[in-house]
């Protein structure tokens, strides 16, 4: 900048510092809303409603019933850093409740005209303010029932720059939805609406977690596996885990509830990515809500402007016995085969309020995966599965990918000391020139996974051993995978299990001895995901005695 336009330093008005502050708590419409029914659920109210005109812009109003503002007090909340609810700096250490700063409703104020009223139920009229710029300029009694309303008008009207960035009303809707979502998630027993230009875009009934989540993934409910409640670390923990062919496009289908807070803390969002690796196809993100209950005081809240990431005490321990959990459960259940469906069944429809009783038979449709070194084998079908009985269920195991599964956790277990078998004709390899150099260097971790490779020419490569009890091939599989290219990043030895194992597993179309399933059941038995290949898709369907049953009508059946 040129000098002669430059200003000299002064200190600005504690107007201007007020907005500039503001504009860190309420950055979009979205964070006003997020504010106010974080006071509203503070205040114990059991029911909600959020309307909303233009994106927010013409108007935001959120209503709720709970326990109100004395009218002598109802001033006071809009002052900046006024609060009921932390009052010592110990506070900090075990906050229970959402807000803790004392700032929302002044930066609120300060960006918008607000109308608020408010009713303790103890008096017997309730007060209402209206104050522009941040400033009381009304101030009167009025009838209402308990709770309180704040309506903000005009929002940002006085700061087109602020407006100029806001996301469009498309978006900043579709926010909106998926915050309601979430607090209905968040507390399934207090009772939601969202209204969008005067129609309504949300609603959940507050009747607790099944209502909840009825309202919120529709007849998808039934694609969620539930979850817990198990110890973690120092916290309990219960949700619900998406089935591997339920997922999303992007990390938004992870919900984390924590005390009645839902936070997305970056690093917690990394290691649920990181838990359901190789247990989902490529590519995509998991759908997984997670409850999780906290001493308080293990936690510290503070630490985000929006709140969204926290801080646990031991939250590396913490973390990976959170994965460790899912993992287990993600890798281990299997979904009933959609052969017993209803043809007649009505078509699938988008979220659909479920009734109680239908939503929890639909949220245990799910099973362990049995035993399978004890499971009694059928024989095989189709020349591409296993079918086995146990526990009153009948099992498809998929013959290709239960020996996928097996090999990569038998490569990936040995990572280290391992008995290699030298092959008596070595297997040649030829990468692509530019990958030999990159290949050279891997040498010494092939041959840690029990391949022994050396450099034949400028391009040529011989594979000399494969790890002992592998599948004739396997060294074939490697030059094959090996061959068209590592790729450079880190994962290219996980990369390169999975491709080995894909290509040296028994393919489908292949006609099994008795021995060979006993065998394959039996090493899939030592995995620790049983149910989904490395790809991440099914290896195991089930078929349940009790949909049988049903199916039948059998007289006298028990199930
Ligand atoms: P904080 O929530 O951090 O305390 P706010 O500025 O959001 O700060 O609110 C200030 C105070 O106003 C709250 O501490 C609470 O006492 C009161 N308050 C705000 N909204 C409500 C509400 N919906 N119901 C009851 N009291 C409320
Ligand atoms: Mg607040």
């Amino acid at each position: 900048m040129e000098s002669s336009t430059r200003r000299p330093i002064t200190i600005m008005s504690a107007a201007l510092a007020q907005r500039i502050a503001a504009g860190e708590v309420v950055e979009r419409p979205g964070s006003v809303v997020r504010e106010l029914v974080e006071n509203a659920l503070d205040a114990e109210a059991g029911s909600i409603t959020i309307e909303v005109r233009a994106a927010g812009l013409d108007l935001i109003a959120v209503h709720d019933d709970g326990h109100g503002i004395p009218a002598e007090e109802l001033s006071a909340a809009f002052a900046r850093f006024a609060t009921s609810k932390t009052l010592a700096p110990e506070d900090l250490d075990g906050v229970r409740t959402l807000g803790f700063r004392g700032e929302a409703l002044a930066a609120i104020a300060a960006v918008g005209t607000v109308v608020a009223l408010s009713a303790t139920g103890e008096e017997r009229s309730g007060a209402r303010i209206l104050l522009q710029h941040g400033e009381v300029v009304e101030h009167g009694r009025m009838a209402r029932a308990r709770g309180t309303t704040v309506r903000v008008h005009d929002l940002f009207a006085e700061h087109p720059a602020r407006r100029k960035f806001l996301p469009a009303q498309r978006a900043e809707h579709a926010y909106l939805r998926r915050l309601a979502r979430l607090y209905a998630l968040a507390r399934p027993r207090v009772r939601f609406t969202l209204e969008l230009d005067g129609r309504r875009a949300f609603h959940a009934s507050g009747l607790g977690e099944a209502g909840a989540l009825g309202a919120v993934f529709g007849t998808d409910v039934s694609r969620l596996t539930p979850l817990g409640p198990t110890p973690v670390g120092a916290g309990i923990v219960h949700g619900y885990l998406g089935d591997p062919g339920f997922t999303h496009l992007d990390a938004e289908g992870i919900v984390i509830i924590l005390n009645g807070r839902w936070i997305r803390p970056r690093a917690w969002l990394a290691a649920l990515e990181r838990a359901h690796q190789g247990l989902l196809p490529s590519g995509r993100h998991p759908v997984a809500l997670l409850y999780i209950e906290i001493d308080p005081r293990m936690v510290d809240v503070n630490r985000h402007p929006a709140k969204l990431e926290v801080r646990l005490q031991d939250e590396e321990v913490f973390l990976d016995a959170l994965s460790a959990v899912i993992r287990d459960r993600l890798g281990n259940i299997a979904a009933p085969a959609v052969l017993l469906q209803d043809p007649l069944a009505r078509p699938r429809q988008r979220a659909l309020p479920v009734s109680h009783r239908r939503l929890e038979e639909r949220t245990t449709p799910y099973g362990d995966v049995p035993d399978f070194a004890q499971a009694r084998i059928l024989g095989q079908v189709f020349a591409t599965a296993i079918l086995a009985e146990a526990d009153r269920r009948l099992y498809l195991v998929d013959q290709h990918r239960a020996d996928e599964r097996a090999i990569y956790q038998e490569l990936a277990r040995t990572g280290g000391a391992v008995a290699v078998q030298e092959l008596l004709e070595p297997v040649r390899l030829e990468t692509k020139e530019a990958d030999s150099g990159e290949l050279e260097t891997r040498l010494p971790e092939l041959h840690r996974l029990g391949f022994r490779v050396e450099r034949f020419g400028r391009r040529t490569f011989l594979v000399r051993s494969q790890p002992f009890g592998m599948p004739e091939g396997a060294a074939s599989a490697l030059a094959d995978s090996l061959a068209e290219g590592l790729g450079a990043d880190q994962d290219w030895r996980d990369r390169l299990l999975i491709d080995l194992a894909c290509r040296a597993a028994i393919k489908r179309g292949r006609s099994l001895t008795d021995h060979e399933m006993g065998e394959l059941l039996r090493r899939l038995q030592g995995c620790e995901a049983r149910a989904v290949c490395p790809h991440g898709s099914p290896i195991v369907a089930m078929v349940r005695a009790e949909d049988l049953v049903r199916h039948f009508g059998w007289p006298g059946v028990k199930t």
